[in-house]
């Protein structure tokens, strides 16, 4: 059984080591995410060393994502380290002043986000556990009524989801980390708490300002007013991970499946790889077995042809990474099985014209029953594109640059090879026996010409 959906995995203090890695990657995983939360600098540099090489040794290719902080923001301290009840109906303040809180007020640092409130905006702690609403505002402080109380202590951070926060979405940290990573080569760039598309353009414009290594980027889509400008952010980034983390204490936490479906088929038209993110396997931190919601919910991501699900601290510090890898894989491989079984309906791809060329080579594979297609890739454009048309047949994406076929390892039943030998229209058939294909019809794309041919 193949495995077309891919498995983006962050990598931790419990897989960092080379053999757990190794495992981990034979286990199916297709992208390493770095996360520069915690680790920065060398630390994470030497991550990205061990992954190239582990993926030269089992001539298998990985894609190294690097995943920035973004604009998390954090209130400030409390003067001592005791937890501080908040009661319905009360009152609090935040402001500028650096002195220690109290159970009245407290400094909230980000002078940028204390001028973005409103009259009406939501502040919400401890991963929503707290809600205050602001009652108003003045230039240093506002104040605001809590509406669900909680504990409060210092550093905690909080979410604004009815804030339009005026500010740059690299902090000062994300361009240091940014600026180390770039000499790294990673293949992708996760952009954190992304609000707009002129978000992506300003990531973009700092990469392409210190190198011309193409580095992909992924917007994360975990703030409401990034879900309601999602073709836009979409047709600017060149992927986009549904952060359900930060998302389900953004909007109300019903509505997160339907938004993640919406996000899917907008990423699908839009021809743009998708990742499905966070507690995906969640009860694995702490258990050999995952729990029947969450087998449900990988494969859930499987059905909806997601391109990619993704394990967090279940790898990173759970007890078992690699066995966190073995269950995704084992979920994801009966579900798109069964996905390729009922297969994909045709009259559902909305909004992509009958003459896309991308479809018609989708089409062409569906109709002519053919095995596999076979894309000589120069770069990720095209294979991509037919990625998206979701064909339910391998797309076995022949490379001649190893950043290219990494790449395309999030993208959803594609199978990259790096090869520089296998460049031909010729090599289509050697590139299909790589993958045990050894009979019926290749539908062939090489630039401009798609054919169809048959196996002998
Ligand atoms: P994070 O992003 O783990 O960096 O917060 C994922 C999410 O919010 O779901
Ligand atoms: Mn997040």
């Amino acid at each position: 059984m193949n495995k077309y959906t891919k498995i983006t995995a962050s990598i931790g203090p419990k897989s960092e080591d080379r053999e757990t890695l190794t495992r981990m990657i034979r286990a199916g995983v297709n992208v390493c995410r770095l996360n520069f939360s915690h680790d920065t600098g060398d630390t994470q540099g030497q991550k990205i060393d061990m992954i190239r090489e582990i993926s030269a040794e089992l001539n298998t290719p990985v894609a190294v994502m690097i995943d920035l902080q973004g604009p998390k923001h954090r209130i400030g301290n409390f003067a001592t380290e005791e937890k501080y009840p908040l009661l319905i109906g009360q009152k609090f303040t935040f402001d500028a002043n650096p002195l220690p809180g109290d159970s009245t007020r407290v400094q909230l640092p980000d002078s940028d986000v204390l001028a973005s409130l409103k009259v009406g905006d939501r502040i919400l702690l401890n991963d929503g556990k707290i809600e205050m609403r602001v009652e108003s505002v003045s230039p240093n402080s506002v104040e605001t009524t809590v509406m669900r109380g909680d504990e409060i202590w210092s550093r905690r951070g909080f979410n604004l989801p009815d804030t339009e926060i005026d500010t740059s979405v690299l902090t000062k940290k994300d361009r240091a980390d940014l600026e180390y990573a770039i000499t790294k080569k990673p293949d992708w760039v996760a952009i954190s708490f992304v609000q707009k598309p002129e978000d992506i353009a300003e990531v973009r414009d700092f990469i392409t300002a210190r190198t011309a290594h193409p580095i992909k980027i992924i917007a994360k889509i975990e703030r409401p007013n990034a879900v309601e400008r999602i073709t836009d952010i979409a047709a600017a980034a060149d992927g986009i991970m549904i952060a359900r983390g930060d998302l389900a204490v953004e909007v109300p936490y019903a509505e997160v499946p339907a938004i993640s479906r919406y996000i899917i088929r907008e990423c699908r038209k839009m021809n743009k790889p998708v990742i499905v993110a966070t507690q995906m396997l969640g009860s694995m931190v702490n258990s050999e077995f995952p729990t029947r919601a969450e087998i449900t919910d990988v494969a859930t991501a499987s059905y909806l042809r997601a391109d990619s699900t993704m394990t967090s601290e279940e790898t990173t510090i759970g007890i078992n990474p690699v066995k966190a890898i073995e269950t995704m894989a084992n979920i994801l491989r009966h579900a798109d099985c069964d996905a390729i079984a009922n297969p994909f309906d045709w009259s559902r791809v909305e909004n992509i014209p009958e003459n896309d060329w991308s479809r018609s080579v989708a089409s062409m594979a569906y109709l002519n029953r053919a095995s596999a297609i076979v894309v000589f890739a120069r770069d990720t454009i095209a294979t991509t594109q037919i990625s998206c048309r979701k064909p339910d047949i391998p797309v076995i994406a022949v490379c001649n640059e190893p950043a290219i076929a990494n790449q395309l390892c999030l993208a959803r039943g594609v199978f990259p090879i790096y090869d520089t030998e296998l460049f031909g229209m010729r090599d289509a058939f050697n590139a299909a026996r790589r993958f045990n294909i050894n009979m019926g019809k290749l539908v062939i794309v090489d630039e401009e010409k798609i054919s169809l041919r048959t196996l002998d």
